[in-house]
């Protein structure tokens, strides 16, 4: 038997999954041009002379200096142990704050596509893939 693979909005990725994430140099490109200071704060960079700094902090000429893009910090720079971006709304789904834009991590995870079997068998769309 067939089932459709729907992703029912439960968030449980986001939850498990949505942070402590590597970013892209892409990522970083498109928030910077639309000026999406909301989500840099919540970017930290380390740079190739192993500083770190926030996202908000670079520009386009520092792009090469980065060696690594770690989801998510608060503006301070402390690690954060969840999506700053995750909201349940009264209806019990979960939105995607940053939908729009979010990390390209974000909008190529999907579960039904993974060989992650503790992952995949809480996802409530995997229906008939087995993981
Ligand atoms: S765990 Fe599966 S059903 Fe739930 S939000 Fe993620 S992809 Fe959608
Ligand atoms: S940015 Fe959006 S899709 Fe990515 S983990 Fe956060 S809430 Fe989920």
């Amino acid at each position: 038997m067939f089932f459709d693979q729907v992703c029912v909005q439960c968030g449980r990725c986001c939850e498990k999954w949505g942070w402590g994430q590597k970013g892209v140099i892409d990522d970083l490109i498109l928030w910077m041009q639309e000026n999406r200071q909301d989500i840099l704060q919540h970017v930290s960079i380390t740079l190739t002379n192993k500083k770190r700094c926030n996202g908000r902090d670079i520009s386009i000429k520092d792009l090469p200096d980065i060696i690594c893009i770690d989801y998510w910090v608060d503006p301070d720079g402390r690690l954060l142990t969840r999506c700053p971006f995750f909201r349940r709304a009264d209806d019990g789904k979960v939105y995607c704050k940053i939908h729009d834009t979010k990390p390209k991590i974000c909008i190529g995870f999907t579960p039904w596509n993974e060989g992650i079997r503790d992952y995949a068998l809480n996802c409530p769309a995997c229906h008939n893939t087995a993981p």
